[in-house]
């Protein structure tokens, strides 16, 4: 009898963690499965996804450039999935191709339950507008911030996000608004700053035009990034004396629990997985 077979596809994929996180899941709580890594050409994230399931594959995570290209192919989504019009795991049954995403759920678990950090009535800042931070708005707005803002150089991108979810805002009564890097100075500070921008992942870039004064030294500095060594943007809340820095692993790890409990229906725990995965940071 066949493996029960489950796979990441992006481009690239060799530094990809999924694997090792997902292997040690299953062995932790005794599940036979095998998963493994697939590189698709930029425009060949839906025949490489075909070939897997026809071969009887049972899952795949996604990744970076190819979220929304599986947005596109499921035809089935969650509402989670839907309002980030972008997919990060997929579950196959029968003819049903069901699109999850749990990127902002594993920001917020990891926010929550491993950093310790309330949301609630706190003054949040999310940096960047694109994938990662459509991702994060649904879970971090249902955790009711008193404030959430969104900065980005191109602002209209933030506020097309703020028109999609402003109705949730509301209800929850949860202000959601756009903003410049150069309009942050008369914002600040923020409880809980995420940097979902893509800056931290050029080495040679520097951190995002955040001004020092954004940053709570009492609160919390975010990057959804992560590596060796402390980000560009970690240094900057460092020197603004923030002392609760954290980076990107622990979301990872919690977006990959998420998906493994919805193909296998079994919890694995997450922070034994995390320390591993830090240790191994290129
Ligand atoms: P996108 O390409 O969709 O969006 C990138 C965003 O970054 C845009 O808003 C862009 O601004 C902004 N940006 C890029 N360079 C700079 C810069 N130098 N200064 C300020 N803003 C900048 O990327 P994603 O949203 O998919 O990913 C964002 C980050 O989140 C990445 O680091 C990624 O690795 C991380 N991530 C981590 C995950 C995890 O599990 N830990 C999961 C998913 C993502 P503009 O619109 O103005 O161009």
């Amino acid at each position: 009898m066949q493996i029960d077979q489950y796979a990441v596809i992006g481009n690239p994929i060799q530094f990809s963690k999924s694997p090792i996180i997902h292997s040690t899941f299953a062995l932790a709580t005794n599940q036979s499965l095998h998963y493994d890594k697939i590189q698709a050409p930029i425009d060949g994230f839906v025949t490489v996804a075909q070939q897997f399931r026809a071969k009887g594959g049972l899952g795949l995570n996604v990744t970076a450039p190819f979220k929304l290209d599986a947005f596109a192919w499921c035809n089935e989504h969650s509402d989670q999935a839907r309002l980030a019009g972008a997919v990060n795991a997929i579950k196959f049954e029968g003819e049903k191709i069901v699109g999850e995403n749990f990127d902002g759920l594993g920001l917020v678990k990891d926010t929550l339950f491993n950093l310790k950090q309330t949301i609630a009535s706190r003054r949040v800042l999310l940096l960047g507008a694109g994938g990662a931070t459509r991702g994060a708005l649904l879970p971090l707005i249902s955790q009711k911030p008193s404030l959430l803002m969104i900065a980005n150089r191109d602002v209209g991108k933030a506020q097309s996000l703020i028109t999609q979810f402003q109705t949730l805002a509301t209800d929850l009564q949860v202000e959601l608004v756009a903003c410049s890097y150069a309009q942050l100075a008369q914002q600040g500070p923020f409880d809980l700053v995420y940097n979902a921008t893509s800056a931290s992942l050029f080495a040679e870039a520097p951190a995002p035009d955040v001004p020092i004064n954004a940053f709570n030294p009492n609160g919390m500095a975010y990057d959804l990034a992560y590596g060796k060594g402390l980000t560009p943007f970690l240094q900057k809340a460092r020197s603004a004396g923030v002392t609760q820095l954290a980076d990107g692993v622990g979301m990872l790890v919690e977006q990959a629990a998420l998906a493994f409990a919805w193909w296998r229906s079994v919890q694995p725990e997450t922070k034994p997985v995390i320390e591993l995965i830090r240790v191994r940071l290129d």
